[in-house]
């Protein structure tokens, strides 16, 4: 099995680190020729609207769209942001439009106001440390997404079939819980 990371921006070298920690095979994902290499993704956190603008000079919307139609992929916090169905008031970010919630970018507030707080997360018994950083706000799921961890009623992690995501970052935590969620999901399909 090997897991690519979509790495034109942001915290992609994290993750990376994260799967080989649980010994699992990760490559970096800059082309189109990578998708064919990968049994599943993951699409990390940084600037959606920056992603937008090199997933389009690199000509990847639609090999990475029908990607996730068909393989798992883990969106954390832009990357979130870029598989949400309905981004409020934004145009400057093209999402893939396949997970039925509704995202407001920097819904917590601006940079100051990032954050870190202990979770319960429905995978496991023991608290998560979330770290929020210019998080996107959840503000509606539809009624195909499962709930896995939200904060005051708003969902901060979420499950539709083969996609997994999550507002924080779990690769910048010591932790590797979530990232085995996932690698468990992966081995499932595989
Ligand atoms: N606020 C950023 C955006 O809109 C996401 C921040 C992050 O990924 N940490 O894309």
């Amino acid at each position: 099995m090997k897991i690519g990371v979509l790495s034109l921006q942001g915290a992609y070298l994290k993750h990376i680190e994260i799967l080989n920690r649980l010994n699992v095979d990760a490559c970096e994902v800059r082309y189109k020729k990578n998708l064919n290499d990968i049994d599943a993704l993951i699409i990390p956190g940084g600037e959606s609207t920056a992603l937008t603008k090199l997933i389009e000079s690199q000509s990847l919307y639609k090999d990475l769209s029908e990607f996730v139609d068909n393989k798992p992929v883990y969106g954390t916090c832009a990357g979130l942001i870029l598989l949400s169905k309905k981004i409020n008031g934004n145009e400057k970010v093209k999402s893939f439009k396949k997970l039925d919630i509704s995202t407001n970018r920097n819904g917590w507030g601006r940079q100051v106001h990032s954050f870190i707080k202990n979770i319960s997360i429905d995978i496991s018994a023991e608290p998560f440390e979330g770290i929020f950083i210019r998080a996107p706000k959840i503000s509606n799921c539809g009624t195909n997404v499962e709930v896995l961890s939200s904060i005051d009623n708003s969902a901060v992690m979420v499950k539709q079939n083969k996609i997994l995501a999550t507002t924080f970052h779990p690769e910048l935590s010591n932790d590797t819980r979530i990232h085995k969620y996932f690698v468990d999901m992966v081995r499932n399909e595989c």
